[in-house]
């Protein structure tokens, strides 16, 4: 449990009681994401149990959760973060992630999963856990037995790369983009975005990403810049004949007053999409008239839809893919800090993609 700025502590809870529209999940696999970095650092003045990227078996069922969702106790699913209200135009579309109940944007007291203090009842808010209170607004994935733990974690952050690199970059085949930024969402960006037929997928980093680099060409990268040692402007115009890539999308943590201004440089004339993760910083001079004039789409990166969580876990499903390059660590709970503080890059050396295993045995 969060206690404070980048503090944590174990706690014992009570096991809440489950009604007929609420469920218990034992937790089997909590995915560590690159947002948990920055929210450990930040305190919102109530302690609260972060992780939202969860996997695990239902322990207990209400009927009419079990009814609504198809499952029984004894089912692995997956967990998206949202705990949506169900019945706005929102949630009937599957764009859980904008409905007002969970969109903690533009609604303070909006309730999410790794958000939510322990003191909204009955605190178990959270994946790094042992257990995780499922109330009727919980949104479910039935998740396949064969596929290991680690990687059945990484169902969101893959789903992520689905809507940000697909479906919101439009990419397809001929399609060219340059993802930003080489941790598991960007990695997860490169899988999407071949999976989907692009044909020019370049990925940046920096120097010191060098691994991440690498195994971003696993996944089918077809180039890969350090941006700290190349400019990225030239090699795009040099790689793309002089006209740009079709989209980017920005994974990184810089602000968007760095990354914005470049993306609008690295996009074709008439063509261009910009997804943008990070948030932050402002621009004195923002370059709307080259926005305008190149008639690019400028969009905010905000999570996935149902759709792309059931793709992701498709593909997951499929072993197709080298996933097992980007599960680099594991901890149990009593190491959360460390866990975090290794996809924050002042933990475990080499993290990619972190777990944590609730129930594993500390080391
Ligand atoms: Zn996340
Ligand atoms: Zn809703």
């Amino acid at each position: 449990m969060q206690v404070g700025p980048e503090a944590t502590e174990l706690r014992e809870f009570p096991l809440p009681h489950v009604g007929p529209d609420s469920a218990l999940l034992k937790v089997e696999a909590a995915g560590v994401c690159g947002s948990d970095v920055g929210s450990y650092t930040r305190w919102g003045g109530a302690p609260r149990i972060l992780g939202h990227e969860n996997v695990g078996v239902i322990m207990q069922a209400g009927n009419a959760f079990a009814r609504r969702w198809g499952v029984g106790e004894g089912d692995r699913v997956a967990v998206e973060e949202y705990l949506a209200c169900g019945h706005c135009e929102h949630c009937l579309r599957g764009e859980f992630r904008h409905c007002a109940e969970t969109d903690t944007f533009s609604n303070p007291g909006a309730l999410r999963y790794g958000h939510t203090p322990i003191t909204t009842p009955p605190a178990l808010w959270g994946g790094y856990s042992h257990y995780l209170y499922m109330p009727a607004s919980a949104v479910l994935h039935r998740m396949p037995e064969h596929i290991p733990a680690e990687q059945a974690a990484m169902a969101l952050p893959m789903a992520n790369g689905v809507e940000w690199a697909v479906v919101e970059a439009q990419t397809g085949p001929g399609r060219s983009l340059v993802i930003m930024g080489p941790g598991q969402q960007g990695l997860s960006a490169v899988l999407a975005a071949k999976a989907a037929g692009a044909d020019l997928v370049i990925l940046t980093g920096l120097a010191r990403d060098q691994r991440r680099l690498e195994v971003g060409g696993r996944l089918g990268a077809d180039v890969t810049i350090e941006a700290d040692r190349e400019d990225v402007h030239e090699r795009v115009r040099e790689i793309t004949a002089g006209k740009g890539v079709d989209a980017v999308v920005d994974t990184t943590s810089a602000p968007a007053s760095a990354m914005v201004p470049l993306a609008i440089d690295l996009v074709k004339r008439k063509a261009g999409r910009i997804i943008v993760q990070s948030l932050g910083g402002t621009i004195s001079a923002f370059p709307i008239e080259k926005l305008a004039r190149k008639y690019i789409t400028l969009k905010p990166a905000r999570g996935h839809s149902y759709a792309s969580v059931e793709l992701a876990i498709q593909r997951i499903a499929s072993g197709k893919y080298p996933l097992e390059r980007l599960a680099t660590h594991t901890f149990g709970l009593s190491d959360v800090d460390l866990a975090i503080r290794s996809v924050g890059g002042s933990g475990a050396p080499g993290a990619i993609h972190v777990t944590v295993l609730p129930w594993q045995r500390e080391s």
